[in-house]
């Protein structure tokens, strides 16, 4: 089989990047092996949240050359502060597009309300979500009722409405919390393992009374201006809790769940159709297992996957987008981490060795861990190292790069939005 690109991973990255040379008329294949980590993030994307010495990021505008000084192996310091805000910018511009109703902008860091009532700075957040300016601004609703599910564990109320007003932007807001009877959730709840945000946002699709759960919302909510609810309402997209919205009083917002979530789930489907409707292969459930190269050329020639173990999938370019170790796109054993399908250079920094299990983490539990840093090398153009020469037609997207510590800086989507359309862009220009 041949195509122009073949991609290994269909999560925020992969299909990016796919979408993008698609678009361009590149026949592409996404070969995927399971979930990604898109489905079960809080649907709010970051781009740069803080610097690797602690600070706080307002604008990644302002901020960038503190990360490039502190950090210069980080993508975005290798790709530069304007490459960096163009690809941002496109990814947003597809976004709207795909009618993925994001708010917040790459000019300035925004506060979304965590599930656990907190506020985190990040760069877009579903419009759904309650959302605060940085600059202190108070929340723009008073009265704020905070609603669970009867028998759902996966949010919080109280503990959300206990923390909320800790914050000062909700410092004037009178927080009462309350859980909804839904009628039509009964048989599921009495299975408490299906009892999870897809399963409820399926049973509510298919046979809610729609009338009746606008009241229950209604009286349950009192004199609320603002219902926060968990985002159990829409499954694939957000057009039931619109249409909840459009009948319902108070203004509704929604927040993530435990994962699995829908609010991420949604945009990784809006991506994937759209890959697909773009003319994209999706080998869906299909593992990429190991490559054969070309020496004298420094290039892949091609993989071999679970399912064409024998039949080589041949392509111009590859990109290796499949993740970090929640995805299995790096694996830790006792003595070594590495990539597998490759078997590319794993990046070492001051405190992390790939092959020192010593160096992996931190005493303190709460501190960032240095196997976070793990990933692959890769140059300005996403390029990938292999025996410390890069390789000219493999390029590496998302969270299998390494080098930086994305849950300590908050930049994880960023990053993979940045080097996915970097990476496209690149492919583009050499044919
Ligand atoms: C629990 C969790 C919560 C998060 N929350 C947030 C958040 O709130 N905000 C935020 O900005 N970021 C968040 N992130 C990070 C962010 O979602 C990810 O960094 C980003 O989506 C990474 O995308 P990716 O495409 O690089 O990798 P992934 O999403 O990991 O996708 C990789 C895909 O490749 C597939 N794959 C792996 N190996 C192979 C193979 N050999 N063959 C075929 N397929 C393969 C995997 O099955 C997976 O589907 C979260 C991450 C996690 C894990």
């Amino acid at each position: 089989m041949n195509f122009d690109a073949v991609i290994i991973g269909g999560g925020l990255a992969g299909l990016t990047c796919g979408i993008a040379l698609q678009q361009q008329g590149k026949r592409c294949a996404i070969i995927n092996n399971g979930q990604a980590a898109i489905d079960f993030s809080s649907g709010s994307l970051d781009l740069l949240s803080r610097l690797p010495n602690g600070e706080n990021v307002v604008s990644f505008d302002r901020s960038f050359s503190a990360l490039s000084e502190q950090l210069p192996q980080h993508p975005y310091s290798l790709f530069g502060k304007q490459k960096v805000l163009d690809k941002a910018q496109q990814f947003s511009d597809l976004a709207e597009k795909l009618g993925l109703n994001f708010i917040g902008s790459s000019v300035q860091n925004h506060l979304r309300v965590s599930p656990l009532g907190g506020l985190r700075g990040t760069w877009l957040s579903p419009s759904s979500i309650p959302t605060v300016l940085m600059s202190g601004e108070a929340f723009a609703y008073r009265k704020i009722a905070v609603l669970g599910i009867e028998g759902y564990h996966d949010f919080q109320p109280q503990l959300l409405a206990e923390n909320l007003k800790h914050n000062m932007q909700f410092a004037h807001c009178e927080v009462k919390t309350g859980f909804l009877h839904i009628p039509e959730l009964d048989l599921l709840r009495s299975l408490s393992r299906e009892f999870r945000s897809v399963h409820i946002a399926q049973a509510l699709e298919q046979k809610v009374d729609f009338d009746a759960l606008v009241s229950e919302i209604e009286q349950t909510a009192d004199d609320a201006e603002a219902v926060f609810l968990p985002a159990c309402f829409g499954l694939d997209s957000q057009d039931f809790f619109n249409q909840l919205q459009q009948k319902t009083k108070p203004t509704l917002f929604e927040l993530p769940t435990l994962p699995p979530s829908l609010l991420g789930n949604r945009q990784h489907q809006a991506l994937r159709k759209h890959f697909e409707q773009l003319g994209g292969t999706m080998m869906n459930g299909d593992r990429a297992l190991r490559a054969e190269f070309d020496e004298d050329t420094a290039k892949v020639r091609c993989i071999f996957t679970q399912i064409h173990e024998d039949e080589p999938l041949c392509a111009e370019h590859f990109i290796l987008a499949s993740g970090s170790f929640f995805s299995n796109g790096l694996v830790c054993e006792f003595d070594k981490v590495y990539e597998p399908v490759f078997q590319a250079d794993i990046v070492q920094t001051t405190d992390f060795n790939p092959t020192d299990r010593f160096s992996w983490t931190d005493r303190r539990f709460a501190s960032p861990q240095p196997y976070h840093k793990a990933g692959v090398i890769i140059n300005a153009q996403c390029q990938v190292q292999k025996c410390g020469a890069f390789l000219t037609n493999l390029y590496a997207v998302g969270a299998v790069i390494g080098g930086y510590n994305p849950l300590e800086l908050g930049c994880s989507s960023g990053v993979a939005v940045v080097t996915a359309l970097s990476a496209a862009e690149h492919i583009l220009q050499r044919n």
